[in-house]
């Protein structure tokens, strides 16, 4: 047997994590030879709720399940963790504007950096999926400064699986007939997702189906499927955004050739600002995600990708203080 790999996730009672939890004990993340010990975290009033999540989960008596530590202490909850799925965060209140979103949760995000820079594995993998999720990874990125920010992601994939599940039900294809599928930019409503380079059973996207049905359906039906799934589910998305944090941490540890889309920070390719989490496509090798380059981008995909760009921009000054 391998020796035990320390994964944490934050926001241990809620429900993306009760979906995660129970597939990444099982070997869902990792692989079926790979042991775990997992470090839940939550804030105090959620514990007795976190308490029920590890009943169950010594229920399932899971043989990869080396141990458990539930805490509400963050610095404990990194301690020599490999992974780390930032998960919990506070959800938008009523009169909340998005700035004050931005606030709150940078308050959180900020804490968790420092931890993980202090406490974490030197080699740690950090998946942001609280929102909003690009900021957030930003924030605690400039608070751990002794790891590479390269160690950090903002999880993009669920919106990568919704077009490829939009594209695939559109041209009768199977799903994994659909490659090169891209979002760029932001996890919000500015989010691009592209299908210029998309191939359907290796043939090009564009070929198949018209501008109309691109610009008019595919684009705002990815944008707006977390809205469409909370109308019908009265909540957010739960097990689908546990898939794609668990598919996009197992392809971080074992690689893929494929084109995937997460939120990495910029080194300036297709002309973004240096610095921003922005999502591009990417493929990743050991352990190291590669921007894939030299797409050409036409001018409408251009001011799709600058709209993005500029929101993040926003975002980031409305929280410049509490980079200090
Ligand atoms: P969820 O488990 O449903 O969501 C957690 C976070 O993931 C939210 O910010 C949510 O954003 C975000 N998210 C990102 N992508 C998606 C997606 N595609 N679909 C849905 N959500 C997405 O929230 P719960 O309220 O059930 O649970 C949060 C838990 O976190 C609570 O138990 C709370 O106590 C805990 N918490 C823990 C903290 C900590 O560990 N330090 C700090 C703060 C909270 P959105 O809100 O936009 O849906």
């Amino acid at each position: 047997m391998k020796p035990p790999v320390r994964i944490a996730i934050t926001g241990g009672a809620g429900q993306i994590a009760y979906s995660l939890i129970f597939r990444i004990a099982s070997g869902e993340m990792l692989g079926p030879d790979q042991p775990v010990i997992l470090h839940l975290l939550e804030v105090p009033a959620a514990l007795k709720a976190l308490k029920g999540v590890l009943l169950e989960l010594e229920d399932c008596g899971y043989p990869l399940l080396q141990n458990v530590v539930m805490t509400d202490d963050t610095n404990l909850t990194f301690i020599d963790v490999d992974y780390a799925l930032l998960v919990g965060a506070a959800p938008r209140g009523p009169d909340m504007e998005r700035s004050d979103l931005l606030k709150v949760n940078g308050e959180i995000f900020k804490v968790q950096g420092k931890a993980l820079n202090e406490f974490a594995s030197r080699d740690v993998k950090v998946l942001v999926v609280g929102n909003p999720a690009n900021t957030n990874a930003y924030i605690a990125i400039s608070a751990a400064p002794d790891l590479n920010p390269k160690q950090f992601t903002a999880m993009m994939r669920l919106d990568h699986h919704r077009a490829i599940a939009q594209l695939a039900a559109k041209t009768g294809a199977e799903i994994t007939a659909v490659k090169n599928i891209i979002i760029w930019g932001n996890h919000s409503a500015t989010q691009y997702p592209d299908i210029s380079h998309a191939t359907v059973n290796g043939q090009p996207a564009k070929s198949l189906v018209d501008q109309d049905w691109i610009v008019n359906e595919f684009i705002p039906t990815v944008q707006q499927r977390g809205t469409e799934v909370i109308k019908a589910r009265g909540k957010s998305s739960a097990a689908s955004a546990a898939f794609a944090a668990l598919s996009l941490m197992r392809d971080w540890a074992m690689g893929t050739e494929q084109w995937v889309s997460t939120a990495i920070v910029s080194d300036g390719s297709y002309g973004i600002a240096k610095d921003l989490v922005y999502s591009f496509p990417v493929t990743i090798k050991n352990g190291e995600m590669s921007i894939v380059q030299d797409l050409e981008i036409d001018e409408f995909s251009r001011s799709c990708l600058q709209a993005s760009q500029r929101e993040l921009e926003q975002e980031r000054d409305t929280i410049a203080d509490l980079l200090h």
